[in-house]
């Protein structure tokens, strides 16, 4: 399967000029953008730092760029680091040193952090205040140092792969939703706009309709559409070229992938369409566990081309019909 179609994030994605500045330019995530439209506005009336904000969803659903904007919209600068990135207790304490007064500090695959960071981070949120242990043996001993008040935006694939205490300390989670076809046709519209591409609506609807329900992915089939438009069409995004992209890309109808319709039709040719359960999923596709349950089933379930039962995964009605299968009848029918 294309890597280019994953919606994890890779170095050729630093789009800087796809990526919305602004709450106003960012589409879609009604609930969440009006929630946080208030809470900025609030932070800014008091002149302090914004609550902690929690941002879980699938990759490429604008976690980072929400983050970039809550910064900007605040007025203050924003520090971006991650959860493996942050190996020693020090690594995060000299990130929290240097914060202005309400800087925004956003932390990536936040459920990815050792124990040790993690314990740096709860009084450093709770009340600014950092507790570090100077010296070794008998001779150590532990300084407080005082932290300006800033906001923490942590982002996580995996809920539930927090601690509870971590998660405690979060006062604004916001959970980020697969987009609409009409929201992602705006963002295609936009994108294409901005590379300074015409584009028809039925060539935008094309490349919406098969972008996975992802921004991030959008923005990277516009970007090959381009690629085909300008060198074997006539410079024009139409219904026509998109197709065709998309189709040489791999990429179906309903927008799945190479291994989506892998791991479909897994379940569907081997195990009589399940339920079979996430680890012989996960050997027999030789993809880890994290990836299945963080990359490809998400968007499988939204869509309801697969359900989670007790005793594994089972294709729905329309997995059937999308690969082309007759489904078994029910046992007794
Ligand atoms: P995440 O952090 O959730 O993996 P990102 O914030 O890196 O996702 O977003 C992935 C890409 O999608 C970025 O290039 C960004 O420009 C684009 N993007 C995300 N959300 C939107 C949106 N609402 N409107 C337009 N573009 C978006």
């Amino acid at each position: 399967p294309d890597p280019m179609l994953r919606p994890e994030a890779r170095p050729e994605d630093s789009d800087r000029a796809l990526r919305p500045e602004t709450l106003d330019a960012f589409i879609g995530q009604a609930e969440a953008r009006a929630n946080l439209r208030v809470f900025l506005q609030s932070a800014r009336q008091r002149g302090e730092a914004m609550d902690h904000a929690l941002f879980h969803g699938p990759p490429g659903l604008g976690k980072t760029t929400l983050a970039q904007i809550v910064a900007r919209e605040l007025g203050v600068n924003f520090r971006m680091t991650s959860g493996p990135v942050l190996a020693k207790a020090g690594d995060l304490a000299a990130i929290l040193t240097n914060l202005e007064k309400r800087d925004v500090l956003f932390i990536d695959e936040i459920h990815r952090l050792s124990p040790v960071v993690e314990e740096i981070l709860y009084p450093a949120m709770e009340d600014f205040e950092l507790d570090l242990v100077i010296g070794e043996g008998p001779a150590a001993r532990t300084v407080r140092i005082e932290l300006q008040p800033f906001t923490l935006v942590g982002a996580t694939t995996r809920l539930g792969l927090l601690t509870t205490p971590l998660r405690d300390r979060f006062g604004i989670p916001v959970r980020l939703q697969f987009y609409t076809v009409p929201e992602l046709e705006e963002i295609v519209a936009r994108g294409s706009r901005l590379l300074g591409i015409p584009a028809d609506p039925e060539g935008i609807r094309e490349i919406a309709r098969r972008a996975r329900g992802t921004p991030r992915i959008a923005g990277r089939l516009l970007r090959r559409v381009v690629d085909f438009a300008l060198v074997e069409g006539d410079g024009r995004i139409t219904r026509k070229v998109a197709d065709h992209a998309l189709t040489r890309m791999e990429v179906d109808a309903v927008g799945l992938d190479g291994a989506d319709r892998r791991y479909l039709r897994l379940i569907a040719e081997n195990y009589g369409g399940g339920p079979v359960g996430i680890e012989t999923l996960s050997a027999a596709l030789s993809e880890s566990r994290d990836a299945l349950e963080e990359v490809i089933e998400p968007y499988l379930l939204q869509q309801g081309l697969i359900q989670r039962t007790p005793r594994g995964r089972m294709l729905a009605q329309k997995a059937w019909r999308h690969l082309g299968l007759a489904a078994p009848r029910p046992a007794g029918q």
